[in-house]
């Protein structure tokens, strides 16, 4: 519909929050279809009726505008994907286009697998991926069990993705995508993107980009040359915390050197309409219009969790029991300077308070070593009173967890030394909360390591981490 496409070429003029509140869907869209709502309607419908048998033949043959079934498309679903790719290519020039998925997992199985093809001209080619060994446990084990070990694909790590040489000296001709998370979860290990994308370039590859802990209010990799974003919408974008989802936003006419031009032309289209159609891993429409509801705020939020956990970080930092606080924000991390180039709060020179400056934001995730053993970090996390001990990012309510007896449990010891997760990493996720609260609350905790406090664990509560664990959070 022409009013449609012009609705949403207006909207690219808007600044970032008049995007993340609006999104695609206009008043007149309302007024015609919509009853007038204000809000975007949850369509919880299975499907499409069409008024004629032709009508349906043309839909069905994707000749027409349609959605369907809701497990290709809805309207609630594309509310989601319209304002995730408006956000994600937000000041970049870039044309884009997103599909949401039921996870961050399934955003990734989405992006790989359909990467991972058999190319008919070399049906028994040993394929492989080069991606940084520093990712969310989810991925860690997608990479190394579904790919790697099931399917004989094999996975070529890069293990101090600061080095560019060794992402180069890990490609070869059988070589399908670049993949990086970046700041990783929980590690925050952080990369040259711009140089990264160089290397696509040189070897027409395609460069996939996991930026669920920045969130496009602080990068939006496609600006910097990255083909793919995969979002787990389930964290910073949904703060609230109601359900999962997941998205994965494609420029235009990625870099490929397999795949039919269509694949190649528009990705996150053709997924939608054919292996996606077909695989069935798409959001339901409850689960993205409550996203959508939170996107809104985005900006606002990352501004004021990331400026929580800066203070949170500093304060750590001088602590007798903390060995070592990660935090981009903090000029003592090592690729501090790094991050200062690619991550900036948007439009911060367009708001009052800033003075017409850039700002950098860091990001509302930090982790901090106890100066101690697994077991005195346990003590520590259990005597928590205000932050939640759960496997979750993002929230509105600050949530802890140990990575490695939890997100990060399954890649064993040597997984986990490779990604710098010791048994005495705690990692915090910063919410909405008051900082000064919060400081208070790891405060307290941190003194049961003074001997003041009785430790609250007990043998049963510390096996119950072990159970979590299987289920692969
Ligand atoms: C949680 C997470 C994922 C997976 O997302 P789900 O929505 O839980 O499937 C992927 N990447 C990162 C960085 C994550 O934190």
């Amino acid at each position: 519909m022409k009013w449609h496409e012009e609705n949403i070429n207006k909207m690219k003029s808007c600044r970032f929050d008049t995007i993340a509140v609006h999104g695609v869907y206009s008043m007149q869209e309302a007024l015609d279809f919509n009853q007038g709502s204000i809000i975007e309607p949850m369509y919880m419908s299975t499907s499409q009726a069409y008024r004629d048998s032709d009508e349906m033949e043309a839909a069905l043959g994707y000749e027409v505008p349609t959605w369907c079934y809701s497990r290709i498309a809805n309207p609630s679903m594309y509310y989601l994907e319209g304002v995730l790719a408006l956000l994600e290519t937000y000041g970049t020039g870039v044309d884009a286009s997103c599909i949401a998925t039921s996870s961050g997992m399934a955003a990734i199985a989405s992006a790989a697998d359909n990467l991972l093809c058999v190319d008919h001209d070399d049906p028994d080619q040993k394929m492989n991926f080069v991606a940084t060994c520093q990712v969310y446990g989810g991925t860690f084990q997608q990479f190394a069990m579904r790919k790697d070990e099931e399917r004989n694909v094999e996975w070529r790590k890069v293990i101090n993705s600061a080095d560019i040489n060794e992402w180069e000296s890990l490609i070869d001709e059988n070589t399908r995508f670049l993949y990086g998370e970046m700041p990783s979860n929980p590690g925050l290990a952080f990369f040259d993107l711009a140089e990264v994308c160089k290397l696509g370039e040189k070897y027409n590859l395609p460069v996939i980009i996991d930026a669920t802990v920045a969130s496009p209010a602080l990068m939006r990799p496609l600006g910097y040359g990255a083909d793919i974003v995969i979002q787990s919408v389930t964290k910073s974008l949904s703060t609230s915390g109601f359900g999962i989802g997941g998205a994965l936003i494609a420029r235009k006419n990625i870099r490929a050197r397999f795949g039919s031009d269509e694949m190649k032309a528009d990705f996150a289209m053709y997924l939608k309409t054919l292996p996606n159609r077909d695989n069935g891993p798409n959001i339901s429409p409850m689960n993205a219009i409550l996203a959508v509801n939170d996107i809104r705020t985005i900006r606002s939020r990352m501004d004021r969790l990331s400026r929580s956990t800066l203070k949170i970080a500093k304060h750590l930092e001088g602590h007798k029991h903390i060995e070592q606080v990660d935090y981009l924000g903090l000029e003592s991390h090592p690729v501090h300077e790094l991050a200062k180039k690619y991550l900036v709060l948007v439009d911060s020179e367009f708001d009052e308070q800033y003075n017409g400056e850039k700002v950098n934001r860091y990001g509302h995730l930090m982790s901090f070593r106890i100066k101690g053993t697994a077991q005195d970090t346990r003590d520590v996390f259990d005597a928590f009173e205000r932050i939640w001990r759960a496997t979750d990012l993002g929230r509105i309510k600050s949530v802890a967890t140990i990575p490695a007896i939890s997100t990060h449990s399954q890649q064993g010891e040597e997984g986990r030394k490779l990604a710098d997760i010791p048994q005495t990493l705690i990692r915090l996720c910063v919410g909405g909360e008051h900082p000064d609260d919060i400081i208070a609350d790891i405060d307290q905790a941190l003194e049961v390591l003074d001997g003041k406090k009785i430790s609250k664990s007990s043998p049963e509560y510390s096996a119950g981490g072990a159970s979590s664990a299987t289920l692969g959070w």
